[in-house]
């Protein structure tokens, strides 16, 4: 059985204690690799090769740096269809998903930072005659880059191109539950001719890799995105070192629908934000608001359109749903559709587990599901599910939907439909989300800031706010 192996000082090489994980496929439920059970010992090592490196990578000229991130991000362009196929195997998601959003979207992170790094610059203070301040912003050292598995390689690149562009050597450790991606742009850096030691990879499990990263006294910044309740672990151990940290964690978005929408974009749009990457997205819209007045013509048109995506194992051109990611994940959506019941919802469509024929029937498929008649302040509306369910709940007015979208203790996204230019302004000031959507979801320009607010998070990714975080600032004050 293949093995992945750990990334370390150029080399990929076993953990030390030898201990393996299994590694599962979504759309199967079979094991199909192992990977490494590593601990606190290779991420010692990791950081070792790491601070060796960093005097030398940190002093390169950019221009040499920009070059290599952006042969990493020929080479993830060059075996698209490579990584797109592993991406998919091991996460469950569409092939055709992987191919047109995961591995572009990795391969722009890196030429994103590659490139953006030249641009970056800091600012000047000059004071009264004679007295100038500027400020240095100079590489922090050694960075952890911790990232969840809903979109693998995706996401591990948003957090590595950065810390890498500004200067800086990272210990990384992708989700034990969708390690391959990370496995092989482990491959791709060394083909690249990244230097030994700049990047380095740990695969296991979070209490341990992820732990080890957290605590050791020389990882001076996490980038972390996750499960809120992971960040908490991470900034209750990180803070008492005074580590900088940057936190994406979990949200329950709301969708905001008015009567005054475009209805054909809302809703054909609405299907996507709901249930894309079988609702496995930070940014899915999971609680859809719809204003009264068009409430059953809006919920008829969307039922009817639910019931006509098709789930299906992952290499099937037309899946609109591939496996969630996980047998617990599994288990833990059917308990919050079973919940849902409890607290009075009804199911419109779905609501179940789907057995597909042949090899995929023990893979880990689950029907799109819609549910209608809950509390806005009931569990199943307050906490975050993660997977393919959405509630829709009328509304009156602008007001009440405000209270309704504020009332979660999260705050990363919100999408709103409207064809009302001051509506459309105010919703955008008084909801509160680090990321507000109108008349459109996902749109991504990666200048822009990018993170939530409340228990969604601390901190903000993308663009320059990226290379802040993973650069230190020092004012020099000189007089002339
Ligand atoms: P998770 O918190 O279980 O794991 C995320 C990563 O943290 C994994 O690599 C895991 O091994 C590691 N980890 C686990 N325990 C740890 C510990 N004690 N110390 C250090 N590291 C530890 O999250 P997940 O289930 O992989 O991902 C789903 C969650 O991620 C959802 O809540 C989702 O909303 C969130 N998410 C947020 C964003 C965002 O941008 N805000 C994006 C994607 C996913």
């Amino acid at each position: 059985m293949q093995k992945i192996l750990n990334y370390i000082n150029g080399e990929l090489i076993t953990p030390k204690n030898n201990q393996w994980l299994d590694n599962y496929q979504p759309a199967t439920g079979e094991v199909y690799s192992l990977i490494p059970d590593s601990d606190a010992d290779d991420i010692a090592l990791a950081t070792e090769a790491a601070k060796a490196a960093f005097p030398s990578w940190s002093t390169m000229p950019v221009g040499e740096r920009s070059k290599i991130m952006l042969r990493i991000a020929e080479l993830i362009e060059e075996k698209l269809p490579e990584l797109a196929k592993a991406e998919s195997i091991d996460n469950g998601k569409p092939l055709s998903l992987a191919t047109t959003v995961d591995i572009p979207r990795a391969r722009d992170n890196f030429h994103f930072f590659a490139t953006g790094i030249i641009h970056f610059a800091s600012e000047a203070h000059p004071m009264e005659d004679k007295v100038v301040n500027y400020t240095l912003r100079q590489p922090i050292g050694v960075v952890g880059c911790i990232s969840p598995w809903n979109l693998p390689l995706y996401l591990f690149t948003w957090k590595i191109a950065p810390a890498l562009a500004a200067g800086n050597c990272v210990v990384a450790k992708p989700s034990e539950v969708t390690p391959m991606t990370a496995f092989l742009l482990s491959k791709i850096c060394q083909e690249a001719g990244l230097p030994k030691g700049v990047l380095n990879i740990v695969h296991g499990l979070g209490q341990k890799v992820g732990d080890a990263i957290t605590v050791h006294k020389d990882i001076k910044a996490i980038s972390f995105t996750g499960g809120t309740k992971t960040g908490a672990t991470i900034a209750s151990k990180a803070a008492p070192m005074f580590k900088k940290l940057s936190l994406e964690l979990g949200g329950k978005n709301p969708n905001i629908i008015f009567a005054d929408c475009d209805f054909e974009d809302a809703l054909t749009t609405s299907v996507r934000s709901s249930f894309a990457n079988q609702g496995q997205i930070c940014l899915c819209g999971s609680r859809i608001f719809i204003e009264r007045s068009i409430y059953t013509q809006f919920c008829d048109a969307f039922v009817e359109k639910i019931k006509q995506l098709k789930v299906s194992f992952p290499t099937d051109p037309d899946a609109n749903l591939g496996a969630v990611v996980s047998k617990p994940h599994l288990e833990k959506v059917l308990s919050y559709i079973q919940l849902a019941k409890e607290e009075g919802g009804t199911v419109l469509c779905g609501g179940n587990q789907v057995h597909l024929d042949g090899e995929y029937t023990n893979g880990y498929y689950l029907e799109p599901t819609v549910i209608e008649g809950l509390e806005y302040t009931c569990r199943t509306n307050q906490e975050e599910i993660f997977g393919p369910v959405v509630t829709l709940t009328p509304f009156d007015t602008e007001e009440e939907v405000l209270q309704m979208a504020n009332s979660v203790e999260y705050g990363l996204a919100a999408t709103v439909w409207t064809e009302n230019l001051k509506r459309a302004h105010r919703m955008g000031q008084k909801i509160e989300a680090g990321i507000v959507w109108i008349n459109c979801w996902l749109l991504r320009d990666l200048r822009t800031p990018f993170g939530g607010m409340k228990n969604s998070g601390v901190g903000r990714e993308g663009g320059f706010e990226a290379l802040k975080f993973f650069t230190e600032p020092k004012n020099v004050c000189i007089k002339l």
